[in-house]
């Protein structure tokens, strides 16, 4: 019998356009004879919105972008609470990023209803969210990576000098500013001097309240995909090489001026050393199915890691797929093993 597949796409997040192509990229390569596929949209206000079962491609995003008009069901409740309704879906495949698709919020609503669903469980995906958590974890993992300072808005309202002077005691110009919550760049600026690192916490404030200030590397950016649950398998390196002053949201989705080098020329050693590294990140945040290790290699071939992704890019163009296309496995491949790992991690569960 073909596995009844619920494709979770949309979100109410920053990233609503990017789930959009995602979703109409796997509708393109999944396996039609192996599956049936239910598009359940959600809208950028929040909706669900399932709609027809779809037999084929579809051409375009707009074909998902479902409104009220055209489904027949739009109630939340009445999906979450009618079992009837629920067992409609053998997996759900969550093609969500940011806040609320990627941060354990809708795995944690996938785990009540008791869905096997793809990809990382509610502690991964929280916890890879924050990146203060997520580089607290490295440590304890004795990750190397940059030193950073973070605060609450709270604190940076209350003690500004004091902050400023532990970001210039701690750490070396030029800084990275982030908010803790958020990804594709968004909220991150670059400062160069005291003026510029008020501006750019100011700045990301208006993303998270949380935000840390990291030393900023000159460096190579080297990614790495990580699949699989308990014995999890790495792909070649890949190098991403912007044109733009750092890996900016533009330069990942607009404007094309990033180029993806894959594989990424490193020497053996330096991708054996980050091989391990990815695992132990893996390992440390629980993963399960899918992550991106990002990392950072400078000229001396030191190491330090960025960031995992629980929620990678997934368009066939994007570095997750290529990677894994570069060691074998084929786009439409990833997309039949990912719903095998959520069975198998599901069953693990009972
Ligand atoms: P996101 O989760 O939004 O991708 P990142 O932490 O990966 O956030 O930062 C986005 C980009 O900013 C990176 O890909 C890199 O180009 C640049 N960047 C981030 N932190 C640093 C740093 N400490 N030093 C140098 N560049 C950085
Ligand atoms: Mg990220
Ligand atoms: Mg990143």
């Amino acid at each position: 019998m073909k596995k009844r597949i619920g494709l979770l796409y949309g979100g109410k997040s920053a990233e609503h356009e990017v789930s959009l192509s995602t979703a109409t990229a796997v509708s393109k390569a999944i396996n039609y004879d192996k599956y049936e596929v239910h598009p359940i949209y959600i809208t950028l206000d929040g909706q669900w919105l399932r709609g027809p079962q779809l037999t084929e491609a579809v051409e375009s995003a707009e074909q998902l972008q479902f409104t009220k008009n055209d489904v027949q069901e739009n109630n939340i409740t009445e999906f979450i609470l009618d079992q009837g309704k629920q067992a409609q879906f053998d997996v759900i495949f969550p093609l969500l990023h940011g806040t609320n698709g990627e941060d354990g919020t809708v795995q944690g609503l996938l785990e009540v209803l008791n869905f096997p669903y793809v990809g990382n469980g509610v502690l991964a995906s929280a916890a890879g969210m924050d990146k203060v958590v997520m580089k607290q974890l490295f440590e304890v993992a004795g990750l190397k990576q940059v030193p950073f300072v973070y605060f609450i808005q709270h604190e940076w309202s209350n003690q500004q000098e004091k902050i400023l002077e532990q970001c210039q005691t701690e750490l070396t110009w030029p800084m990275f500013v982030k908010p803790a919550n958020l990804g594709s760049s968004v909220g991150i600026s670059k400062a160069n001097n005291i003026e510029e690192l008020k501006k750019a916490i100011n700045f990301a404030f208006q993303y998270d309240r949380k935000v840390l200030v990291e030393q900023g590397i000159k460096a190579r950016e080297i990614e790495m995909g990580v699949l699989g649950n308990n014995d999890p398998k790495v792909s070649v390196a890949g190098e991403i090489k912007p044109m733009t002053e750092f890996y900016d949201y533009d330069s990942k989705y607009k404007d094309g001026s990033t180029a993806l080098v894959i594989p990424a020329e490193i020497p053996s050693d330096v991708e054996a050393t980050m091989k391990d590294m990815a695992i132990r990140a893996f390992k440390i945040l629980d993963c399960a199915g899918i992550v991106r290790s990002d990392f950072f290699v400078t000229d001396q071939n030191e190491i330090y890691i960025n960031e995992v992704n629980t929620m990678p890019g997934f368009t066939p163009v994007s570095m997750y797929p290529l990677l894994w296309q570069h060691t074998g496995v084929s786009y439409p491949e990833l997309i039949d093993t990912l719903i095998e790992l959520a069975i198998e991690r599901h069953s693990e569960k009972q």
